[in-house]
């Protein structure tokens, strides 16, 4: 094997390690909640805050309304119990209940109203809680797989590491310098395939006499144009 060779073997440990370097890094971008989820949860407690002040407005109102009916009730004993028989006490209690019973009539359409705000907040937030279940469960199927996937690829960027260190062994300490600065400098690939009579890294067609050093393999052959490694297969 000569150099180039050894080098593009290299490379191409690199560039799968590269390419599951940068799926991890997008995997742990993904990794807990979303922004959608925090979004639904916030929603839900807003929802059942309303539904809680709803509730406590309607116990107000309820006991105004008791209150009312309880006065009521009072007069109407008096009314009709028998215990008032002078005409124009009576008259005057059934003054006093008309006068209380149309009392009754706002808080108790209030309290209708607030009814239906109860039932429709009710309504909403169950709504709310069944979506946010699916999202939830579609989260977690989600998460777990990309944990599996997490793993796999460190599992396997461990082994191409020890590869690497494995083929990156026997190569000059200077031509690995040249060709991690290659690396760096042209996207990853800091060797090329030499193919009839171009560079595949920059599509230049190169010079007999680089050709045929290239094709001899005896030392390092740089493209003209773009430096990378030249290889030929
Ligand atoms: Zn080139």
């Amino acid at each position: 094997m000569t150099v180039a060779a050894d080098l593009y073997a290299l490379q191409e440990v690199d560039l799968a390690i590269d390419v599951r370097k940068s799926r991890l890094a997008e995997i742990e971008t993904s990794l807990g909640e979303t922004e959608e989820l925090i979004a639904r949860r916030e929603e839900i407690a807003q929802r059942k805050e309303a539904l809680r002040r709803l509730h406590d407005e309607q116990k107000v109102v309820n006991f105004e309304v008791d209150e009312i009916r309880t006065k009521a009730s009072g007069i109407e004993k008096k009314l009709y119990g028998g215990s008032v028989r002078n005409p124009k006490e009576l008259e005057d209690l059934q003054q006093d209940l008309e006068a209380i019973r149309r009392q009754l009539a706002r808080p108790e359409d209030e309290l209708l109203n607030l009814m239906v705000q109860v039932d429709e907040a009710e309504q909403a937030l169950r709504e709310a809680e069944a979506d946010l279940g699916i999202l939830e469960a579609g989260w977690k199927e989600e998460q777990a797989a990309l944990r599996q996937e997490k793993e796999q690829l460190l599992a396997e960027v461990a082994d191409l590491e020890e590869k690497r260190t494995r083929q990156s062994n026997p190569v000059q300490p200077q031509v690995l310098s040249l060709y991690d600065l290659l690396r760096e400098r042209r996207q990853g690939k800091a060797v090329a395939k030499a193919e009839r009579g171009m560079c595949q890294g920059c599509r230049i067609t190169l010079p007999v006499s680089v050709l045929q050093k290239a094709r001899a393999g005896a030392g390092l052959v740089q493209c003209v144009s773009c430096e990378r490694i030249l290889y030929v297969s």
